[in-house]
């Protein structure tokens, strides 16, 4: 198990950045720059980013350069991914951005206590590593990714934990979309406090 970074950093392994369109949630449709940390001690079966698991594959970049990049697109926002982000000390990475004028997102499982001051949390919880109880009331959207029906009790388990006025998103698996998606339109019809999130980018091949 990879041993969580406490210390203030200024440089994390980044797998890859990229401009494009956020895919999922609350901000699906909208530019913006994806910041994906290696580094992950969840270990999810389906993980479609296997390869970020492993923080020493890939190099460092200092929080100058990512705002040198983001910054050089008009859509301001930019998204801190993994990989398991939560992992790293990331106050150095919401200050630069806060900084630039940048929004500063994040996509977390929560397994780590977080840390930032961030714009935007979309805590998406794993059953490989438990969200954090304290992690919970940060989220401003709970993002479920449904792989099998027990998913539905499973995820309302954290739906109870969040601040009021957080996003509630069932997602299917990818993998699974096609035998899942059609019982989470049932479910969000008996429990419209939920909402649909899809994977558009990968319906649309784009990052
Ligand atoms: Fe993959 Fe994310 Fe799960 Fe880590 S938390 S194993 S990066 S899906």
């Amino acid at each position: 198990m990879m041993k969580t970074v406490t210390e203030p950093v200024v440089s994390y392994p980044v797998m890859e950045h990229f401009y494009t369109l956020q895919g999922e949630g609350c901000y699906s449709g909208q530019a913006a720059y994806f910041i994906r940390l290696g580094g992950c001690d969840v270990g999810c079966v389906w993980c479609d980013v296997k390869e970020s698991w492993d923080a020493s594959a890939h190099p460092l970049m200092s929080t100058e350069t990512m705002v040198e990049l983001a910054g050089a697109h008009p859509g301001k926002i930019v998204v801190v991914t993994g990989g398991e982000p939560s992992m790293y000390d990331l106050v150095p990475i919401t200050t630069i951005l806060k900084s630039a004028g940048l929004r500063s997102h994040i996509e977390t499982s929560g397994s780590s206590p977080l840390t930032g001051d961030w714009d935007w949390v979309t805590l998406s919880p794993k059953k490989f590593k438990a969200p954090l109880p304290g992690n919970l009331p940060l989220a401003d959207e709970l993002k479920v990714i449904v792989f099998n029906k027990s998913d539905f009790k499973w995820g309302e388990e954290f739906a109870a934990q969040v601040k009021p006025g957080c996003k509630l998103y069932l997602q299917p698996e990818w993998d699974k979309r096609e035998a899942m998606t059609p019982l989470i339109i049932e479910y969000i019809q008996r429990h419209p406090q939920w909402q649909l999130s899809l994977q558009t980018h990968k319906y649309l091949n784009i990052p």
